[in-house]
């Protein structure tokens, strides 16, 4: 980060395995002294400048985001009862309150570390945080929702200083988050380590690490581990395990997760607080997903921050994009223009994941969450698979 701390990863997105699969270990950016060439700079840095504010006035990126960082979600997903609990057994977990956001705010507050804090230059937002340990000093950054759902929730573990300690272990060692929570829960399934055991955690990381037999085996991710074991309710999608939100209560996410050519990634399209959504009904999933995905791989080929993308459900908020474009590259950008960046994008992962063997058969969440109903609502996941194959079908004039 900013700081210098060794905190963030290229991973879930995929850029990270095909650096792994190209053999490429670092890419080295040298600090340079050049600005951008812009068409009309002025033009720029007015849209940029109402923008800013968009970002500033709304509640999200004004005001929650700042205070609680992500892990401000952790009540708002329990509350929906998406939250993964035990692998994914039940949406609400008991210990939510020891894993949420003012938690973390009051224990940082104490400790002197950092909430409201900017991974990088110029974001007006400052979601992430610098996270101290019990005996006040560093132990990680960028705690993360979606960290101390897999890792918290999904492990039965209510104490977010031994999801600190997880992040910052798996930082050092070059490891997702996300898929270790969830390889974890595969090893608490097949009776390796009891739930809620927070120093088996750590060490099974640590094994990870240091390479020892079950070591590599764990490392080797949830559904490899998994299907070793022979667990049966492994949660993943095209091999990725599945992020904080169970697709049974937040459906238009489930379709994002079933369909992202990124696999189970919210990232690519989270559709929690879309406006006059039922996250538990049928009805208008799909069309949230693709418009969600469509927007995000605007913003992600853009260089922005997907959290920037808040304000943009304002259509006239998104129409600064396109004239923030304008300023740099000239010429006029409509919002059909610019949500092109988008479907281009998607698009091309698709292309991508065809090389890769990867097909529209794995287009759909795990098996189980079609067949168990999850507590407390008892909601299975009943989005149709003709449905969700039509998500990312841009040539019937979907525009997202
Ligand atoms: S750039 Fe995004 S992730 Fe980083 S602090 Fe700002 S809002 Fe948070």
């Amino acid at each position: 980060d900013r700081e210098g701390h060794p905190s963030r990863a290229a991973a879930r997105g995929g850029l990270g395995a095909v650096m792994g699969r190209r053999g490429l270990k670092a890419v080295v950016f040298l600090e340079g002294n050049q600005r951008p060439v812009m068409k009309d700079a002025a033009r720029f840095r007015a849209a940029s400048k109402a923008y800013m504010k968009a970002l500033r006035e709304h509640p999200m990126t004004g005001s929650v985001l700042p205070r609680f960082g992500t892990a401000s979600l952790v009540t708002v997903i329990n509350e929906m009862g998406a939250m993964p609990t035990r692998n994914y057994r039940t949406g609400r977990f008991e210990g939510a309150d020891g894993l949420s956001g003012e938690r973390m705010q009051a224990l940082q507050q104490a400790r002197g570390g950092q909430m409201t804090h900017a991974c990088q230059v110029g974001c007006p937002i400052a979601c992430s945080n610098v996270y101290h340990g019990p005996d006040g000093e560093y132990l990680t950054s960028g705690m993360e929702y979606e960290t101390i759902a897999l890792n918290g929730s999904n492990l039965d573990v209510a104490d977010l200083d031994t999801v600190a300690a997880v992040d910052r272990l798996c930082d050092d060692t070059g490891l997702d988050t996300m898929e270790t929570g969830a390889t974890i829960a595969m090893a608490m399934e097949a009776g390796l380590l009891p739930y809620g055991d927070s120093a088996g955690i750590l060490d099974m990381i640590r094994q990870m690490r240091d390479g020892t037999v079950l070591g590599r085996e764990l490392a080797e991710g949830t559904e490899r581990f998994g299907k070793r074991y022979g667990v049966r309710r492994i949660p993943v999608v095209k091999r990725q395990a599945l992020a904080g939100y169970d697709p049974r209560a937040l459906k238009g996410t489930g379709v994002t997760c079933a369909t992202s050519p990124m696999g189970g990634d919210h990232t690519a399209g989270n559709t929690i607080g879309m406006p006059g959504l039922d996250p538990l009904g049928t009805a208008g999933q799909v069309e949230a997903s693709r418009a969600a995905q469509t927007l995000m791989a605007v913003f992600d080929s853009l260089g922005m921050c997907i959290f920037s993308a808040m304000p943009s459900e304002d259509a006239a908020v998104f129409g600064l994009v396109g004239e923030m474009l304008a300023g740099v590259y000239g010429g006029s950008w409509t919002p059909d223009d610019v949500l092109a960046l988008g479907r281009q994008t998607l698009e091309n992962e698709k292309r991508f994941n065809a090389g890769a063997h990867i097909d529209a058969s794995e287009d759909d969440v795990p098996a189980f969450m079609r067949e168990e109903a999850l507590p407390p609502h008892g909601s299975v996941f009943d989005i149709p698979r003709e449905q969700l194959a039509s998500t990312l079908d841009f040539s019937a004039g979907q525009r997202g």
